[in-house]
C-alpha cells in the first residue's frame, strides 16, 4: 500500500482514509495496547523541521521517523521569515517549551514555490511571500536559462541555495538566539530532498552558534554553487 500511486480524488477517499486509519490504529493496539496512552502523555520530539506543503515531501515518511519524534511546520518553499508569527510561535514552543535542540529546514528538488519564484510555473503567490526566493535566484543569476536543462538545474539549485537562506533566518529567530544565549545546544540545519530518488541529503550547513552563521551559510551555498557548475 505504502507504494502505491495514490488515485484520484473521489467522493470516497475520506471514507477510505478513514478506514485505512481506523485498522491502523486497530494493528497497532492489538500489538501494543499501552502505545496510543503513552503517546497522548506528552510530546519530546527530537527535531523541528520546517518544510515545504509539497504532498511528496513528507518528512516523517521520508526520514521514517516514528510519532513524536518530529516537530513539524509546512508552508510553501519552506519560509522561515522572522515576520512569520506563525513560524516563530512554533520554533519558540518547540524550543521552550518542547526542549527541542535541533531545528531542521526541509527543502526539496523541484519545488513548485520555487518554480514559481522563477516564473515556470502557472499561477503566483499572493503577496510577498516568495520575494526572498526571486532575490536569492537574482543574486546567483538564475533567470533566462539557455534551456530547458538548464532552466529545471537552476530550479534544483535554487531549491538547494533557498534551504541554506532559511537555514540562516532560522538561526537569527529570537526563540534560537535566546537560548544560545542561555547556553543551550541549540543547532540548525539544511536538509534537500530528491524527488527523483527519494534520497534526503545533508546540505552540511549545521549552525551551533551566532557568531558562525555567516561563514556557515556562506560556506554551503559556495559548495552548492560549485556542484552545479
Ligand atoms: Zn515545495
Amino acid at each position: 500500500m505504502i507504494f502505491s500511486t495514490p488515485a484520484p480524488y473521489s467522493e470516497n477517499r475520506l471514507s477510505e482514509m478513514l478506514a485505512r486509519n481506523a485498522q491502523w490504529a486497530g494493528q497497532i493496539t492489538a500489538q501494543d495496547p499501552d502505545y496510543f496512552k503513552r503517546l497522548s502523555a506528552g510530546q519530546s520530539p527530537a527535531f523541528t523541521v520546517i518544510s515545504c506543503c509539497d504532498s511528496r515531501a513528507d518528512p516523517n515518511t521520508l526520514l521514517q521517523s516514528n510519532l513524536g519524534e518530529l516537530f513539524v511546520y509546512k508552508n510553501v518553499a519552506n519560509q522561515a521569515g522572522l515576520n512569520d508569527l506563525s513560524l516563530q510561535t512554533a520554533i519558540q514552543f518547540s524550543i521552550d517549551s518542547l526542549k527541542v535542540k535541533h531545528i531542521l529546514v526541509f527543502g526539496h528538488h523541484n519545488c513548485g514555490g520555487v518554480r514559481i519564484a522563477l516564473g515556470l510555473h502557472a499561477g503566483g503567490a499572493p503577496g510577498d511571500w516568495l520575494e526572498g526566493v526571486r532575490e536569492l535566484a537574482h543574486d546567483h543569476q538564475l533567470f533566462n536559462p539557455a534551456s530547458p536543462e538548464q532552466a529545471n538545474r537552476n530550479v534544483d539549485k535554487l531549491c538547494e541555495l533557498n534551504v541554506i537562506q532559511q537555514v540562516r533566518l532560522a538561526a537569527l529567530s529570537p526563540s534560537v538566539n535566546a537560548a544560545w544565549g542561555r547556553g543551550e545546544p541549540v543547532a540548525v540545519g539544511g536538509l534537500v530532498y530528491s524527488l527523483s530518488t527519494g534520497r534526503v541529503i545533508d546540505l552540511d550547513c549545521t549552525i551551533r552558534s551566532r557568531a558562525e552563521i555567516d561563514e556557515r551559510c556562506f560556506s554551503a551555498m559556495k559548495a552548492i554553487c560549485a556542484r552545479y557548475q
